[in-house]
């Protein structure tokens, strides 16, 4: 198969129905990744990106391809969350990368932050219960350490299939606030102390994401967490992958309707508190992640 400049074909692309050589699939990424940031306005001159990198090829990707912007400074940060055997081999990546591209990288654990690694909570909480823990806490630490390295933005890695399945989860779900705030860029909050995210990577498939990480030679380790346990997202996935199959461009049209929809949604309103405990931003007295806390903490069997 040839690539239209003549070029060998490397990459088929179903919903277009042609083949893609190296070089000219690898321009094709940055112009999609350029556009989905001047489009949605996801970077002014003089922003400070924080991007959250895990190590994965989502997240790679997307630091290698905002190194290639300029106008706008960058620090990249990850989470150990403390999973033996998995998290370690993504923040070496990380770094590797960021060292690489002459990006400051920092790493900030759950042990140092919360006085606990993830690994410990599953025995106390369970698999199922502990994901749901984890995902909170993530959150929680992103903000804050963004807020902490002088971040006017964060950066975030979710791809065309995340940001479809979010789409789809909540239209499922009816969680229509929840709905309200996805997005390339979910708006900005009332609160002061919330960093805004910006997922410049929502317009590019996985599978592409996972091209392009490989043919610029990207050292990354793999995005399953192995106790992740979210199942109706793993059952919205392999739902919107068989879709995809049989009818090629359908993560692409749910993204594009729902920004067509979007645009005449009423504005979700932004969380105005501050968490009483931490002082962190929160959409009730105390945050999620305070409150999970304290849950943890009041366990005889949690010896801290
Ligand atoms: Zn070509
Ligand atoms: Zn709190």
């Amino acid at each position: 198969m040839k690539c239209e400049c003549g070029g060998r074909a490397v990459y088929y692309r179903r919903y277009e129905g042609r083949g893609w050589c190296k070089s000219c699939f690898v321009s094709s990424i940055e112009r999609k990744f350029r556009h989905t940031v001047s489009k949605n306005r996801l970077i002014q001159k003089g922003d400070r990106i924080a991007v959250a990198v895990s190590g994965g090829k989502d997240s790679l990707s997307m630091l290698h391809l905002l190194s290639g912007i300029r106008g706008f400074d960058m620090v990249a940060f990850s989470i150990d969350e403390g999973i033996g055997g998995y998290r370690p081999k993504g923040i070496g990546c990380a770094a590797e990368l960021a060292r690489g591209l002459g990006i400051e990288h920092h790493v900030y654990s759950y042990k140092k932050e919360l006085g606990f690694e993830i690994d410990a909570l599953q025995d106390i909480l369970g698999q199922v219960k502990h994901c749901t823990y984890c995902g909170v806490f993530r959150r929680y630490l992103l903000n804050m350490k963004a807020r902490e390295l002088g971040a006017s933005k964060l950066a975030v890695g979710h791809n065309l299939d995340d940001e479809a399945q979010s789409i789809m989860m909540n239209f499922v779900r009816g969680d229509s606030m929840r709905f309200a705030r996805l997005g390339a860029s979910p708006g900005v909050s009332a609160n002061v102390k919330f960093v805004p995210r910006i997922k410049p990577m929502r317009d590019i498939p996985e599978r592409e994401v996972a091209a392009y990480a490989i043919l610029k030679g990207i050292e990354f380790a793999g995005d399953e967490c192995p106790h992740s346990f979210d199942n109706v997202r793993r059952d919205m996935q392999s739902l919107l992958n068989d879709f995809e199959l049989k009818y090629p461009g359908t993560k692409q049209q749910i993204v594009s309707f729902y920004d067509r929809l979007k645009a005449s949604l009423p504005v979700p309103e932004g969380s105005v508190q501050e968490c009483v405990e931490c002082g962190e931003p929160s959409s009730g007295r105390t945050c999620k992640a305070c409150e999970l806390l304290s849950g943890i903490r009041k366990r005889p069997d949690q010896s801290s």
